[in-house]
């Protein structure tokens, strides 16, 4: 069906381009004509057809990706990050490069553009996340790059988690600070105390303050919660810029930047906001929107230009046309959804608790489950079935693509991560079965 349904919206595309092609006033050449009318009864027939769209292709080598149609899709990264139909609309009417820039006037500013209302937008996302400022940048981190950059100098110390995201380890390195990291406690959480303990530890070894502390809420290896208020409290303590990192969060479940404490937060469109990539959030206080998002200030020695009140760290404007476009018509959703994250987590809740039923199987991540995203461990499960199969670890995978479930790494079977965010109670059901299926065929007890 889905190859169908996307036959049809290629036709779609085929006759638009005839529009395209013979603006103004559409009057079509007698080829046009001709062309115009095959693809209407091409469409005609699509559905009628009882045969399958044998297209397997967007063009040349682009597959259709059609993921999404046809699997339980519980990829740990992919599940927040699903397009809302409105998004996917946004992506073919706004693709054309610069198509944000039609109304783009003075100040020449992103985010002064009333139409699409991207300045209104900004506001709202700001006020979202219980920010002043918010901008829109190319993905989490990018603005770890941007906070980096206009915080951080040569030899300066940033702390992280040591379950830090790699982006924001390369973001420090990127202007040429170190990074140190925090110690996670025998629960593998990030507290208050050992970040404390680490800022005492950066102050002995180097008669200096770290300059920035960056946690994520949720970690992207265990997804377990971290104490970010805690630490917003700490580095208030001994005055050092805190960003919350909430790649995780932002999107998914209500976050308050300012009753956290944070001088930052960090968002990712793509990973938790119904959005294409490359889009992100950087949102800050009033305080530190004059640092991050400061304005040019230079001249041309030869011809005195100067660039008006571009944002020097974002280059004046980010992301522009269909993935800002498509972020924006999500966002009623986004802002709607995060409501409903209790629901999530008892969906959550209740597949692992199917998990735990098979013999052997353990969860990695804290229990009970915080987040969507969980890591399991199969190592006295499924690994014991993989170390005798003749298709070592693949045997999982293969099962799991039989019963149409995607998302878990090809032939790991010791841990792997899943997330059941946006699931519908139904498809969390068919999942829970499916895993208790494959358990029962390999003869691993459910208890
Ligand atoms: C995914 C992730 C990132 C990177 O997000 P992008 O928007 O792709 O840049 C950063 N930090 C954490 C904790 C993540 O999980």
């Amino acid at each position: 069906m889905i190859e169908k349904i996307l036959g049809a919206m290629f036709r779609l595309e085929d006759l638009r381009q005839i529009l395209r092609e013979t603006a103004p006033g559409h009057h079509l050449s007698s080829e046009q004509k001709e062309e115009w009318e095959n693809i209407r009864t091409e469409l005609n027939t699509i559905f009628e057809s009882k045969e399958e769209q044998k297209q397997k292709y967007l063009t040349d080598k682009i597959e259709l990706r059609t993921r999404e149609e046809e699997y339980i899709n519980i990829d740990p990264i992919q599940a927040a990050g699903r397009l809302t139909p409105e998004a996917r609309k946004a992506l073919i009417t706004y693709g054309d490069g610069y198509s944000v820039c039609d109304y783009c006037f003075k100040p020449f500013r992103l985010d002064y553009i009333k139409r699409p209302p991207i300045a209104e937008f900004m506001t709202e996302l700001a006020e979202f996340v219980g920010m002043d400022v918010a901008r829109v940048l190319r993905g989490a981190r990018n603005g770890f790059q941007v906070v980096s950059n206009a915080l951080l100098e040569k030899g300066d110390v940033a702390l992280v988690s040591s379950l830090a995201h790699y982006t924001l380890c390369l973001a420090i390195e990127s202007v040429g600070a170190t990074w140190k990291e925090i110690r996670v406690d025998d629960q593998n959480i990030i507290t208050a105390e050992n970040t404390a303990a680490k800022i005492e530890e950066v102050k002995e070894q180097t008669g200096k303050q770290p300059k920035l502390v960056a946690i994520s809420h949720f970690d992207y290896m265990f997804a377990n919660e971290h104490d970010v208020y805690g630490i917003g409290k700490v580095c208030r303590e001994y005055d050092i810029p805190f960003l919350y990192n909430g790649a995780y969060t932002v999107g998914v479940m209500p976050v308050d930047g300012k009753k956290i404490g944070a001088d930052f937060v960090v968002g990712s469109g793509h990973k938790s906001m119904a959005a294409p990539a490359p889009t992100g959030v950087l949102a800050t206080t009033a305080e530190f929107a004059d640092v991050v998002f400061a304005t040019t200030k230079t001249k041309g020695d030869v011809t005195g230009r100067q660039f008006g009140i571009k944002e020097t760290q974002l280059l004046g404007c980010t992301v522009m046309g269909a993935p800002l476009v498509a972020l924006m018509a999500s966002f009623p959703k986004v802002r709607e959804r995060v409501q409903h994250w209790d629901e999530e987590l008892e969906k959550s809740r209740f597949f692992t608790d199917a998990l735990l039923k098979i013999e052997g199987t353990k969860i990695s991540s804290e229990m009970p489950r915080k987040h969507t995203l969980t890591k399991v461990d199969t190592r006295d499960s499924f690994d014991r079935v993989a170390k005798t199969h003749k298709r070592k670890g693949y045997f999982f995978y293969d099962e799991l693509t039989k019963r149409k479930i995607t998302g878990i790494f090809p032939g790991s079977t010791r841990e792997f991560k899943m997330n059941t965010y946006g699931l519908s109670w139904d498809q969390v059901k068919y999942l829970a079965d499916a895993f208790t299926e494959i358990a029962e065929k390999y003869e691993l007890g459910v208890g």
